[in-house]
């Protein structure tokens, strides 16, 4: 028999997942959430990919970008305006983004003890807006710099750009450039670390709005599933992970995770 035949269809069928799930965070010491792009659009943030992303309507990303960072620091600085006029829809999109449900109920579920970790393939910031704190940014934040050689970061508004590119202030020998990784930019050492840090201690994994494709956060459920973690799915569409998954929410993460913390505060 299999899951979706356990677990049944409709109304009925999301209270059991929503109670399986409570069921499984509770008994697990390490929840960690891994979070996709589903629940930034949550909050209006578009995607890349999809009928609607922004690449399918402005074409594909240069591939090439973080090799032309290298390549030539000082102009990718200075072309910096010019491709964010490319991408001003994103831009104003996230400028005016705040967080839905989902982001507080994560919120929730780290202040009641429930919640160990959040990873999140999301640059928006959105996590922190909702006052979450244990969170690794696997592509970045937007709001952020970052030295290429010490990873040290900083809030973007407020750090002084003297000269381009940008000297690092703490190590004074790095080159310092947008926090958000580039294509081609290898994700940050102490980013990567501290994910596989997470997936090792991990012993319950919450596959949120993601569709869990793009490695390396791809390859983290399925360390924690071959350790014997449980893994929860919470997207409205099947994944590629769905079939691994101990418990499937098909449901926006707004409209489930509330319920889920609303199941484990009544527990
Ligand atoms: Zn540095």
């Amino acid at each position: 028999m299999t899951l979706r035949e356990l677990q049944g269809d409709g109304a009925e069928a999301l209270d059991r997942a929503i109670e399986l799930a409570a069921r499984l965070i509770a008994l697990a010491n390490h929840v960690v959430a891994l979070v996709g792009a589903g629940l930034s659009a949550e909050s209006g943030v578009p995607t890349f990919r999809g009928p609607d992303g922004l690449w399918t309507k402005h074409g594909e990303p240069d591939l090439r970008d973080y090799e032309r960072f290298v390549e030539d620091p000082k102009r990718w600085w200075e072309m910096r305006q010019e491709r964010a006029s490319r991408f001003a829809e994103l831009a104003q999109a996230l400028d005016t983004a705040v967080p839905n449900a989902g982001h507080f109920a994560l919120r929730d579920l780290e202040e009641m003890g429930r919640l160990q970790h959040i990873i999140t393939q999301n640059i928006d910031n959105l996590h922190q807006i909702a006052g979450s704190q244990a969170i690794t940014e696997i592509h970045g934040n937007r709001t952020k710099l970052r030295c290429v050689s010490c990873n040290h970061r900083w809030p973007l508004e407020g750090f002084e750009i003297k000269e381009f590119p940008p000297k690092c202030p703490e190590c004074r020998s790095g080159i310092v450039k947008g926090d958000t990784v580039m294509f081609g930019e290898p994700i940050p050492r102490d980013a990567l670390d501290e994910c596989i840090n997470q997936s090792r201690m991990c012993d319950c994994m919450l596959l949120i709005g993601t569709s869990a494709v793009v490695y390396p956060a791809a390859g983290f459920p399925v360390d924690v599933r071959s350790s014997g973690g449980a893994l929860i799915e919470v997207n409205p569409n099947e994944t590629p992970l769905t079939e691994l998954c101990d418990v499937v929410i098909r449901a926006p993460s707004g409209e489930a995770l509330p319920l889920v913390v609303a199941k484990l505060r009544t527990a």
